[in-house]
């Protein structure tokens, strides 16, 4: 296992991390699952992130199980968690956040504590204003509840860059993979700058790489499966010092500290190649360039509506998985604080005339409102 500095906190942190959001509930124990965990542990992975949600809500009482075990080395590992601003009215209620989650942990204190889910920066101020959830934070940090505050976001680079540069956060959680570096990688680069740690979520860009994994073929080295590039363009990456994968069994554990063993960094050259093949061979996927967004009279988010759907053209996903899709993500907030849907298109065309992949962006949104139109009926 590769280790790095998380920001300026001197502490070593392994180049994988345990994403505790896949855990087979239904058909393993709470124990079972806890094994997973302590197999990762065994392998090296010091990293471990879950959430209050994560996995019908049972993904902190596993860590708690298998963080019971391994108490007599708790200097040894780094435990993540999280609270979104929007599920906190005020301080304390982010101060309770923070004591449920140790109790479900069974820790004394968390590592790294995250504001959660920044996509809008309405939600970032809500976080910090006065009184609000930073606040509770800091306090839980003077009592030693919290050692880092850090933030997990989906904006993008630039307004990553500007977050980081407020300087309020030892440590940022964004979503960056292979297929849309391009859209974020800015925030990773500002944010290792400014010493900042940097841990990287969705290193599988949501099962498109495994799904599509001859379409990808081309973001690959020697006999390496496009799922290990994806991989080790993460934890070789210098910028990025945790890539948390979401284990579900023993195996993929292996797999993960297999290709960090060897990881060797993708040169510029190779990244270029990459962004030019995206362009010239992905042209069915939207790229997240993000040229499209400021065209739009109704204010669409369009490239994180269109990312949506690339699921669709790279999974072949039908649409009833597209349905529950869309439904996962309003669950989750992911869609959260946007101005518009794709319902709300006018069809005026300005964002097909600038779109760099000349997408079929309208089309696209008409389906997108029929898929959400079979969600919200189920509400
Ligand atoms: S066609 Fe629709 S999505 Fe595109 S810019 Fe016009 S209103 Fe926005
Ligand atoms: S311009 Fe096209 S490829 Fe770029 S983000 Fe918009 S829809 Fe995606």
């Amino acid at each position: 296992m590769i280790y790095s500095e998380y920001g300026k906190t001197g502490h070593k942190v392994s180049a994988v991390g345990f994403g505790g959001m896949r855990f087979n509930t239904k058909k393993r124990t709470d124990e079972e699952n806890a094994e997973i965990i302590l197999h990762a542990y065994n392998k090296g992975i010091n990293y471990f992130d879950t959430a209050p949600g994560y996995c019908e809500d049972k993904s902190e009482t596993i860590f708690g199980l298998a963080f019971e075990k391994m108490a007599k080395e708790r200097d040894k590992f780094f435990v993540s968690t999280k609270v979104m601003p929007k599920d906190i009215n005020g301080a304390e209620e982010g101060i309770a956040s923070v004591k449920k989650s140790l109790e479900r942990l069974k820790i004394d204190y968390i590592d790294f504590f995250h504001v959660w889910c920044i996509r809008t920066w309405e939600q970032y101020k809500t976080a910090m204003k006065k009184g609000g959830l930073y606040e509770g934070l800091l306090k839980c940090k003077e009592e030693g509840l919290i050692k880092h505050i850090c933030v997990s976001t989906h904006l993008p680079g630039n307004e990553v860059s500007k977050i980081i540069n407020d300087g309020y956060f030892e440590g940022v959680l964004m979503g960056v993979n292979i297929l849309n570096f391009r859209f974020r990688w800015e925030g990773a680069v500002v944010a290792q700058k400014a010493g900042i740690g940097v841990v990287a979520m969705n290193p599988l860009a949501g099962g498109l790489v495994p799904g599509y994994q001859k379409r990808l073929e081309f973001i690959t080295e020697g006999d390496e499966t496009p799922v290990e590039a994806a991989i080790r363009f993460l934890v070789s990456a210098p910028q990025i010092n945790v890539a948390l994968v979401g284990f579900n069994n023993k195996k993929e554990i292996d797999i993960a500290c297999k290709v960090t063993e060897n990881a060797q960094p993708f040169s510029e050259e190779d990244l270029e190649k990459i962004k030019q093949k995206m362009s010239k061979n992905m042209d069915v996927l939207c790229t997240g360039c993000g040229y499209c967004e400021k065209s739009c009279p109704v204010k669409i988010p369009i490239p994180r509506f269109m990312q949506v759907y690339n699921e669709k053209l790279f999974c072949n996903k039908n649409d009833q998985d597209m349905i529950n899709r869309l439904n996962e993500n309003r669950k989750w907030g992911i869609l959260e604080g946007v101005y518009a849907d794709p319902k709300d298109c006018v069809k005026c065309g300005k964002c097909e005339e600038i779109c760099t992949q000349h997408l079929n962006i309208i089309e696209r949104l008409e389906k997108m409102a029929e898929w959400d139109e079979a969600v919200n009926s189920k509400q």
